[in-house]
C-alpha cells in the first residue's frame, strides 16, 4: 500500500482569513465587542507556500507599547518569502488592538491586568478555577483553539526595555504523571533545537515555582508550550514605544533560520549581525539585580550585553548633588557572574529597586513535575 502524499499545504481558516497556496491572505478574528457597538478584532495574515510543510504562528504586541514584533511581522511576510515557502505562517500583528491604540501594556478595558497571563493554562494549585473571565480572556481562549489545532511552532514577540539586547526566553516544560516525563523531555529538546536555530541569546524563564506563581504558563508561549505542547518561545526584541530597526532585522533573520530548521525555507543559515549574541557556556536565567539599598540617583556603569563578574561595580549611587552615597564611594556591585540583559529606565531609584535585568547561572531543571490533584 502506498502512503498518500500531500501535494499542497492544508487549508487554514482563522476568522475571515482563508489560506491560499502561494499567496498572502488577510482577515480579522473578532475579539472584544465594545459597548459603543464596534468590535476590537485581531488582524490575521496567512502566508502560505505552494508546497506542504509545517505551520508557524507568529504573534506580537500583546503588550500594546511593544511595537517591534509588529514591525518584524511586517518585514518578514513579503511576497518573496511566500515564493520560497513550504508550509504556512499564521501571523497576528497585534493581540491587543486597544493597547496598540493607546501604547499601553494593558488594554484600557483590562484595567491594569497583564494580558500575557490570560491564555488557557492548567490549574496547578488545585484551587477553584471559577472566575469571571474578561472578554479578552474569552477571545484568547477561542484563538488558542486555532493555535492548538494548527500550529507546529509558535514565536511570540515582545520588547524587554528601552536599553536591552534582543534575546529569547526558554520556558520550562511542565508535566504531571511520571509516565509523561519522557514526552516532556522530548518537547524541551525540540525547544532547545528551535532556540539554537533562532540563534539569539537564550535566557531561561524564572525558576519553576515562580514560573507557576507568576502565571507564566498562561503567557502566549507558555500556554502554547505547556497547554498545547507546541514548541514555543518568547522573543524580546528591543525597546518599547519605538521600532528598533537593527534589533528587528536581527530577529527576522533568526525567525527565517528557524523556518530553515523546520524545513519551511531553503538555503543556508543566515548570520545574525548588528546585535550581541551571548553564550557563557552554561545556562542562564533572568533575574533583577542588584537593588539599591537607599533612595538615590543611579549612574549605570555597564551596558546591555556587558559581561559582569561577582564583585564588579555596575552602578554608582549619588545624591541629588552628585555626591557618592554610602560606603565604597557609592559603588553598587553585582553579587553574581553573568551578563546584562537590559538597564532599567530612569535615574531616581527607591530602596530595594532593582537597576538591571541580569542573566545569571541557572541550575534549575527545564522540565518540572507538578503534583496532580
Ligand atoms: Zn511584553
Amino acid at each position: 500500500m502506498t502512503r498518500q502524499r500531500r501535494a499542497a499545504p492544508d487549508a487554514i481558516r482563522i476568522g475571515t482569513a482563508h489560506s491560499r497556496p502561494g499567496q498572502l491572505t488577510y482577515g480579522t478574528f473578532e475579539a472584544v465587542r465594545l459597548p459603543t457597538g464596534e468590535m476590537d478584532a485581531f488582524p490575521v495574515i496567512i502566508a502560505q507556500g505552494t508546497r506542504p510543510g509545517p505551520v508557524l504562528w507568529l504573534t506580537a504586541n500583546i503588550h500594546g507599547g511593544e511595537y517591534d514584533g509588529l514591525a518584524a511581522i511586517h518585514q518578514l511576510l513579503a511576497p518573496e518569502l511566500v515564493e520560497q515557502l513550504s508550509g504556512t505562517v499564521v501571523a497576528i500583528p497585534t493581540l491587543s488592538p486597544a493597547g496598540l491604540r493607546t501604547g499601553e501594556r494593558s488594554p484600557y478595558y483590562l484595567r491594569g491586568k497583564d494580558p500575557n497571563r490570560l491564555f488557557p493554562g492548567l490549574d496547578f494549585d488545585g484551587a477553584s478555577n471559577a472566575h469571571h473571565p474578561s472578554a479578552l480572556e474569552i477571545a484568547y481562549a477561542r484563538l488558542f483553539e486555532h493555535i492548538r489545532a494548527t500550529a507546529d511552532y509558535l514565536i511570540d514577540l515582545h520588547d524587554y526595555g528601552i536599553s536591552a539586547i534582543p534575546f529569547a526566553f526558554r520556558d520550562p516544560v511542565i508535566y504531571r504523571a511520571p509516565r509523561e516525563k519522557a514526552a516532556a523531555q522530548k518537547l524541551q529538546q525540540t525547544l532547545g533545537a528551535m532556540l539554537d536555530a533562532l540563534g539569539l541569546t537564550v535566557v531561561n524563564e524564572y525558576v519553576s515555582d515562580e514560573y507557576l506563581k507568576m502565571n507564566l504558563h498562561r503567557s502566549v508561549s507558555g500556554a502554547a508550550l505547556n497547554t498545547a505542547r507546541i514548541p514555543a518561545v518568547t522573543v524580546e526584541i528591543g525597546g518599547q514605544r519605538m521600532v528598533n530597526v537593527v534589533n528587528v532585522r536581527a530577529v527576522v533573520t533568526g525567525i527565517r533560520n528557524v523556518m530553515r530548521w523546520a524545513g519551511m525555507l531553503p538555503g543556508p543559515r543566515e548570520t545574525i549581525t548588528g546585535v550581541p549574541v551571548l553564550d557563557l557556556g552554561y545556562p542562564v536565567r533572568r533575574t533583577t539585580h542588584p537593588r539599591v539599598p537607599q533612595a538615590c540617583i543611579v549612574q549605570h556603569l555597564v551596558q546591555p550585553g556587558d559581561r559582569v563578574q561577582a564583585g564588579d561595580p555596575v552602578a554608582r549611587m549619588v545624591d541629588i548633588y552628585g555626591r557618592p552615597t554610602g560606603p565604597d564611594d557609592g559603588l553598587l556591585r553585582s553579587s553574581h557572574d553573568g551578563f546584562v540583559i537590559g538597564l532599567f529606565p530612569g535615574i531616581a531609584f527607591y530602596p530595594n529597586d532593582a537597576i538591571l535585568g541580569l542573566a545569571i547561572r541557572d541550575n534549575s531543571e527545564l522540565i518540572i513535575q507538578v503534583s496532580q490533584r
